[in-house]
């Protein structure tokens, strides 16, 4: 039995076709299900009791639990439980232009980063569609709020659960349901180079963030395993062939990790790397936790760092520091609560 949230409103009128059922009740019932938020088939007054009867046999309509949830200042953080008990992370941000939530795409991730914590358990599953719509609702109720911009960069590579996050984007983005605005969602990727040459052709205007966190292929190997797979002169290969297609300007994301990658000779390397491509680069400070060494660059460095980049006119941003005491980055609240 399918999860009645994980259906496009494409997939509901063709299984609706199928079942002689007019088209247009399909809009109806997502009306119900993404504008009234109803949580029950019963609730669909103007749906028919034979359509309702029909939809129970076919699908249920059950979320996820709230294991645990913890709150700062600008930032909440929950910890979901799936129905196969298996846990996962989404964290909601306040900001000066809206609410942003950062959603999970998968149970662990076999990217193997070294300095990330969700790859340190190996993926177990995909997430299905439900799950990835199910967190933003389940937000939104708690909270009492409307999510204005919706991040991929929970648990998990997006890029290695592609279908269900072409499908996950499809409902949240369709007008009769939630209606967030393609621009306001951003998918970050380690860089499956396959996967962006496909997402390329995908019509809709989202963002793409590529996880780059290095300027040079031996260095990038260190941090992350995929370089050896898609090393960075096929990387950027393929990035700059998104950008022409797309006509889209693509974010690079780079972590900042003291000794590691932020001295002024990454700076220059990494000028050298993006000069020419219309992107921007997002510095990251890291969120140390730990199980893994690496320590967060100083403050210092990471404006040096910064600095140089602006010198050199690379469009550049620091990213604001969320929720660092309620364990932020991805894979940490499911990792401390489970030691806990
Ligand atoms: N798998 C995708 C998306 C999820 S990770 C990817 O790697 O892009 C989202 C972002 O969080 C990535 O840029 C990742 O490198 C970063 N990240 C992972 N661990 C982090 C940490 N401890 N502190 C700060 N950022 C981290
Ligand atoms: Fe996976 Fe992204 Fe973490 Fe790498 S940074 S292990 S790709 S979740």
């Amino acid at each position: 039995m399918r999860n009645i949230y994980g259906i496009t409103l494409e997939e509901l009128e063709t299984y609706f076709i199928e079942h002689n059922i007019k088209k247009f009740k399909a809009t109806q019932v997502f009306e119900w299900l993404y504008k009234k938020r109803v949580s029950s088939f019963d609730e669909m007054t103007n749906v028919g009791k034979d359509i309702i009867s029909q939809l129970k046999q076919d699908f249920n309509i059950m979320k996820l639990k709230i294991v645990t949830k913890r709150e700062d200042i600008d930032v909440v953080k929950y910890l979901f439980e799936l129905s196969d008990h298996n846990r996962i992370e989404a964290v909601l941000m306040h900001h000066d232009y809206g609410n942003s939530l950062c959603i999970s795409t998968q149970v662990g991730c076999n990217m193997g980063c070294s300095f990330c914590e969700s790859g340190r358990l190996k993926k177990v599953r995909n997430l299905d569609t439900y799950e990835m719509v199910v967190q933003l609702l389940m937000v939104e109720a708690d909270l009492n709020i409307r999510i204005s911009h919706l991040v991929l960069m929970g648990i998990g590579e997006p890029f290695d659960n592609y279908e269900n996050m072409i499908s996950f984007i499809n409902i949240i983005n369709t007008p009769k349901g939630i209606d967030l605005g393609s621009r306001h969602i951003t998918i970050s990727t380690s860089g499956i180079v396959p996967k962006i040459n496909e997402f390329a052709d995908y019509p809709k205007q989202v963002n793409l963030a590529i996880s780059l966190h290095a300027p040079n292929d031996k260095l990038r190997s260190k941090l992350m395993n995929i370089n050896k797979a898609y090393p960075l002169d096929v990387l950027m290969k393929s990035v700059k062939d998104y950008i022409k297609k797309t006509n889209r300007r693509v974010t690079f994301e780079y972590i900042m990790l003291k000794d590691v990658n932020d001295s002024l000779e990454c700076a220059e390397e990494l000028c050298q790397l993006v000069y020419g491509i219309n992107c921007y680069i997002n510095l990251i400070p890291y969120n140390e936790t730990s199980h893994i060494s690496y320590k967060k660059s100083d403050h210092s460095s990471v404006l040096a760092f910064y600095d140089y980049l602006k010198k050199h006119n690379i469009a550049v941003t620091i990213r604001r520091e969320f929720g660092s005491k309620v364990n932020a980055a991805c894979g940490q609240l499911r990792s401390n609560y489970e030691e806990e």
